[in-house]
């Protein structure tokens, strides 16, 4: 394991070991249901609504704001799932973007089998939303605009001020997905006019299967979730208290981080490797909006080959990264993201991410940098496609 140089940080983080002892107790002694009255079970629920605060501080929201959940994918559903069914009678058409995550994504298009309608608005060519297709875009019948903070797989970030503004002015809810965001981006939800928000504790060195969505005071929602009287009637179940415990702490600790003079450093590692790679391999495209993008992500098109073959030999390296491609019923298909960007089929098949943490080193990202023209080589030698393209 500990040759392992781990590049995938969008996909998922390390846990960190400060929330991973902040957890343990709650594993241990402190296993009281916190629904319960007796003081064992009170202190938990106290501990939990000091969680609940801290989260709220993070994007300048109320404690009775915020609400737990099981990660990213279900704030996503209660969200745009939650708007949908409460607010019917009013309108029943969504404005969501092609380059979204698949769990908003595929909850819209669920809707849109259940009487709503859907407009996926386009991006530029680095993957920024057209702001002047969203104006476009807005009905009588507009309930719902979903449109996320940053993308996980190119790093763009939304112009989210204007598209809130542009909700704002038009009295519809802005729902924004803010799972790369959060933890990482300062978020003020009332400056940016947010209604919905989601994030989820898995990509910030959190616990996996626990998130948290933040929902405006006032705003009308269907509860997905029936049963008991947990998160104020908002979300049934019984909460997870360790993993909310957890959570918080990995907040507290990116936070910090996100103030401190360290956080250059996964820029500049970021940029060290893209730099080198542009140097040192023709015939590439680098994705994303090079002035909005994340610090930590950088998405390159290696033409002529196949990205899963490029990972299956970085992978015999240590190297753990990702491409955009998803295994559909036995056959590859591009990245969603890429295609919309405007990159034709053969290029996006050649793209990988790499995803950088606060633990990435430099040595590591040197041995990308050494390993990865030696592959890229090997890989197009043998490729038609770079054959042809010599000719
Ligand atoms: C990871 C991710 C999700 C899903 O979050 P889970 O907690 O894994 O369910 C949703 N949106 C984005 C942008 C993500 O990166």
């Amino acid at each position: 394991m500990s040759t392992i140089i781990y590049l995938d940080n969008n996909a998922t983080t390390m846990t960190s070991p400060e929330a991973l002892a902040a957890m343990e107790p709650y594993y241990k002694e402190k296993y009281a249901n916190p629904s319960g009255i007796y003081g064992f079970a009170q202190e938990i629920k106290k501990d939990i609504e000091a969680a609940r605060e801290t989260t709220a501080k993070l994007i300048n929201a109320s404690p009775e704001e915020i609400i737990f959940t099981s990660g990213g994918t279900e704030a996503d559903n209660m969200a745009i799932k939650g708007i949908a069914y409460a607010n019917k009678e009013k309108g029943n058409h969504i404005i969501t973007c092609a380059t979204e995550h698949h769990a908003v994504l595929n909850t819209v298009k669920y809707l849109e089998k259940h009487g709503f309608t859907a407009s996926y608005l386009p991006v530029d060519k680095y993957g920024t939303v057209d702001i002047e297709a969203l104006k476009k875009a807005v009905t009588e019948k507009t309930i719902l605009i979903s449109i996320m903070y940053a993308n996980n797989e190119i790093g763009t970030i939304a112009p989210v001020d204007e598209i809130g503004k542009i909700a704002a002015e038009k009295g519809i809810y802005f729902h924004t997905d803010a799972v790369q965001a959060a933890g990482k981006l300062p978020i003020d939800v009332k400056k940016t006019n947010i209604s919905l928000l989601s994030a989820s504790a898995h990509k910030f060195h959190g616990p996996k299967g626990v998130g948290f969505f933040y929902q405006k005071k006032g705003t009308r929602m269907h509860s997905l979730m029936q049963g008991g009287h947990h998160e104020k009637n908002r979300r049934a179940g019984t909460e997870n208290t360790a993993g909310i415990i957890g959570m918080a702490k990995a907040l507290e600790e990116a936070v910090f981080f996100m103030n401190s003079p360290e956080k250059k450093k996964i820029k500049e590692l970021r940029d060290r490797l893209e730099n080198a790679i542009a140097e040192k391999i023709p015939d590439i495209i680098v994705n994303g909006n090079p002035e909005n993008r994340m610090d930590n992500t950088v998405n390159i098109c290696f033409k002529y080959i196949e990205g899963e073959s490029i990972l299956v030999y970085l992978d015999f390296e240590g190297i753990c990264a990702s491409s955009g491609s998803a295994c559909t019923s036995g056959s590859l298909e591009p990245s969603h993201v890429l295609l919309a960007l405007g990159i034709p089929h053969k290029t996006a098949h050649g793209s990988i991410r790499f995803s950088l943490s606060k633990y990435t080193t430099e040595e590591e990202i040197d041995r990308v940098v050494s390993s990865l023209p030696a592959i890229i080589e090997k890989l197009r030698s043998v490729s038609p496609l770079w054959k042809e393209r010599k000719k």
